[in-house]
């Protein structure tokens, strides 16, 4: 068993302020900030003498004293931008610039900040790993921290520094769905690898009026729980106040950790088999999106994930700093979900991608803006997309469509609208970059072409008003040994605000074509599920995690619906003999099928969560 303390340093008491007034945070008009929920407590700033001297000894005591194994420090990183003395001080000697006004990303001030703070935060986290080592070698410091796109810290950089980390998202709230617990896990293995992660879940509800001694119900616990646990979180739960007041929690809890302990090593995972990775981009988020970033940049990526769930599809997520041929030689097929800001290197790296064999399916802005959001005259992917940019966007849109073309050829349509047959016209997105074809004889005709927006009221004047040449609204390629699909709309995004079913067709579509090869698991059955697929030591599993409920968006769920039956069909690893099938949930044997190197069996119901593990002979 490994003890690890928690320290929390952004509040402290009057006596402190009265000691250290320079300590506390300061806000823009210049005040000393007082606790937003408890007024007795000041909140401290992050980046001068507080944590820098006085939280490196109150560390330095604890690892002495306690001989702990490592620290996780909660809130260490500030509670937002802080004007102090230190501050002020600090930043002008790296920058000779005064603290920014503004948080525009292209202003010089806002992106010397952003790189001042992103630094100070990592050298304060080298500092106190480092006297913790000092002291105990086999210690580590464990930063609250990573995350996706919005997240401030650059993953890549985590990824080599930390050797663990814990997300610390507890639970739903508001809006959000269950794979939201999976997705934290997905991002942190992007650049954390095989290191160990848990994901920390809480057993109350965590909505902004902070109920922390609540009980949610049985099943969303364990849905939350046991979402992580599919994509590779290990489970962690979490009690504030150690007095078990309402104790429904107990029993449920018991039995998620029970379950994992006798199905361990069958969640030893070694490697995902998944080979699609949905990119995601903090540089985006940062330099592109700015203040805006939940729109522009992670709505997106919400929408992508959404349409690939429902797909059934198992997919990684990437991170767009690890771009290089050795992280990308598991995947068949990027999704770039409007990642606009990408270096001249990162499009080398994808266009090298593309040219040895993997597909992207891009859309929207992607690879228009420099790493810094400055944006191009071109795309810096405009030889992979077929497409260059016309110097204009257009949007938001009303009452725009989409016309479903006949290949001229054969006279049907492509596979890209499979599921289509019956349909001429659908929504378009809200916003899309106006381009231009490049003739290079690479690009298929495109199956999309965009009805421009048109009046949406009064009644009479609702009609088409052009009918001139129509843009594409879609470039489908062959390039060098691989595939590009580029939609030059908000595809993804519009998906996360409508959810609209063929915009998930469409992404669901992209990705079977852009492939090529069969996808290595393909489950059949009615409901919404989300997949993994695994390789253990020597076995391998797929995670099913039942999302089918009414209330699948927004929590808690008030009971289970079961599913099934499920035909899961998936592509064993080559020198790989499949002797068992077992289902880990409903402790139940299952017989099964090989053909053409994929296991077929069928699971008859699904209720909270299915583990189908194959063992292979030793
Ligand atoms: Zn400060």
């Amino acid at each position: 068993m490994n003890v690890i303390g928690r320290t929390d340093p952004h509040a402290v008491h009057q006596d402190i302020y009265d000691a250290h007034p320079d300590w506390i945070m300061v806000d823009a008009n210049g005040k000393k900030v007082r606790h937003w929920s408890d007024k007795d407590y000041w909140v401290t700033c992050a980046l001068g003498p507080y944590n820098f001297d006085y939280m490196t000894r109150v560390t330095e005591e604890i690892v002495t004293l306690y001989k702990v194994d490592g620290i996780f420090s909660n809130r260490w990183a500030g509670s937002g931008m802080c004007y102090c003395e230190h501050c002020r001080e600090n930043f002008r000697n790296f920058s000779h610039m005064e603290l920014p006004a503004t948080k525009d990303p292209q202003d010089p001030t806002r992106r010397q900040y952003t790189i001042w703070h992103e630094q100070r935060l990592f050298e304060l986290w080298s500092l106190w790993d480092s006297r913790i080592k000092a002291i105990n070698p086999n210690a580590s410091y464990i930063a609250n921290a990573g995350g996706g796109a919005l997240s401030q810290l650059d993953m890549a950089k985590i990824g080599k520094i930390a050797p663990t980390l814990f997300a610390d998202r507890q639970a739903r709230r508001g809006l959000m769905p269950p794979w939201m617990n999976g997705k934290n896990g997905k991002e942190y293995r992007a650049t954390l690898g095989r290191k160990a992660i848990a994901g920390i879940v809480s057993v109350g509800l965590e909505e902004e009026w902070r109920w922390k001694d609540s009980v949610q119900s049985g099943d969303e616990i364990k849905l939350w729980m046991v979402d992580g646990i599919a994509q590779g979180l290990r489970p962690w739960f979490t009690k504030f106040n150690a007095k078990p007041i309402d104790k429904r929690w107990l029993p449920v809890v018991e039995d998620v950790f029970k379950w994992h302990y006798a199905n361990e090593k069958y969640l030893r995972n070694l490697d995902p088999l998944a080979n699609v990775g949905l990119v995601y981009s903090q540089q985006t988020a940062t330099f592109y999106g700015g203040p805006d970033a939940h729109a522009k940049v992670e709505d997106p990526a919400l929408g992508f994930y959404q349409a690939l769930v429902e797909a059934r599809i198992p997919f990684e997520m990437v991170h767009d700093r690890l771009l290089d041929a050795d992280h990308l030689k598991q995947f068949q097929t990027l999704v770039l979900p409007n990642i606009a800001a990408l270096s001249a290197r990162q499009c080398e790296q994808l266009t090298q991608y593309v040219e040895t064999g993997g597909s992207i399916v891009a859309t929207f802005e992607t690879s228009l803006y420099d790493e810094w959001g400055k944006r191009r005259d071109n795309f810096g992917l405009t030889n992979l997309f077929g497409a260059s940019f016309a110097g204009r966007l257009e949007g938001p849109m009303n009452n725009s469509y989409l016309n479903l073309e006949k290949d001229p050829d054969t006279g049907r349509y492509h596979p890209l609208l499979s599921g289509f047959e019956d349909a001429t016209r659908i929504i378009n997105g809200v916003h899309r970059a106006i381009v231009m074809p490049v003739n290079d004889g690479h690009t298929s005709p495109s199956p999309l072409t965009v009805v421009p927006t048109y009046p949406d009221l009064p009644m009479e004047a609702v009609y088409e008003r052009t009918k001139e040449t129509r843009d594409p609204g879609v470039f489908l390629r062959d390039v060098g040994k691989g595939r590009v699909v580029y939609f030059p709309w908000d595809l993804d995004r519009t998906f996360w605000e409508v959810l609209d079913v063929d915009h998930s067709k469409l992404m669901r579509n992209s990705i079977l074509w852009a492939a090529r090869v069969p996808q290595p698991l393909t489950i059949q059955g009615r409901g919404v599920l989300d997949v993994s697929v695994w390789s253990q030591q020597n076995s391998m599993t797929i995670h099913m995690v039942n999302l089918t409920n009414p209330m699948m968006m927004k929590g808690p769920v008030r009971e289970i619906i079961p599913v099934g039956p499920q035909k899961v069909r998936v592509r064993v690893p080559q020198n790989k003999r499949v002797t068992e099938v077992h289902l880990l949930v409903a402790k139940a044997d299952l017989s099964h099928r090989m053909l053409d190197g994929f296991v077929e069996v069928e699971v008859p119901s699904v209720a909270l969560h299915e583990v189908v593990a194959l063992d292979f002979q030793a």
